[in-house]
């Protein structure tokens, strides 16, 4: 007697199965880890609250007291990533990026660097 619903043949066509679809779901899976964070919507109400912009040549000094003439998020002490690029995480806005030419009010000046 003997239990031909698990013979060897139906047993090594399931392994090899699984053993081909393994890369594919590793390759989905790091594609998904790679996935570049949204760039932060000037719209996103926290954004709007800090005065969040894309550009900060945008940001009108008369109307806005705490911007100080050459200040970016390139320059400033919250933005992380690696620098050239033009999104990068900022530790204000967490799971977003934001543009290395922008701006918001909670900018602080990054030690070493020239503003102005
Ligand atoms: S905290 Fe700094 S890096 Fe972040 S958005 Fe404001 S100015 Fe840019």
């Amino acid at each position: 007697m003997t239990d031909r619903r698990y013979d060897r043949r139906t047993v090594l066509k399931s392994a090899l199965a699984g053993l081909a679809a393994l890369p594919a779901a590793g390759l989905v899976q790091t594609a998904h880890a790679q996935a570049a964070p949204p760039h932060l919507d000037e719209k996103d109400p926290l954004a709007a609250a800090m005065g969040y912009v894309h550009d900060a040549k945008k940001v009108d000094a008369n109307k806005v007291p705490q911007y100080k003439k050459g200040a970016h998020c390139a320059n400033c002490l919250q933005m992380t990533g690696k620098d050239g690029d033009e999104w990068r995480p900022c530790n204000i806005f967490p799971g977003k990026v934001v543009n290395a030419n922008g701006w918001c009010k909670v900018w602080v000046v990054k030690p070493g660097a020239k503003v102005g």
